[in-house]
């Protein structure tokens, strides 16, 4: 069973973290007109990528998001931070 870091509660057992979306993905400006095939690309598409990544992810117990870096080969645990700036 692998640990994820939780900034605001330390490490905790994986089972109680959701995938969000990916780090830094842009949601369309929606007080513009959106195409189906813009929404549907921002919905479904991810990059993927292969390596190390920045994820957003939340943690269950706490309700709280955070970027969560890791490596998608290896599975190994890069680190972790608060998604929102203004929280130490
Ligand atoms: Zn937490």
């Amino acid at each position: 069973m692998q640990q994820f870091p939780c900034p605001f509660c330390g490490l905790r057992d994986e089972r109680e973290f959701h995938f969000a979306a990916e780090a830094g993905k842009i949601r369309p400006d929606t007080t513009q007109p959106v195409s189906d095939a813009d929404w549907a690309a921002y919905l479904h598409n991810r990059k993927n990528p292969k390596g190390e990544t920045r994820e957003v992810w939340i943690h269950t117990p706490c309700a709280e998001v955070f970027i969560l870096k890791r490596d998608t080969l290896s599975m190994a645990v890069l680190g972790c931070e608060p998604l929102r700036k203004d929280i130490p």
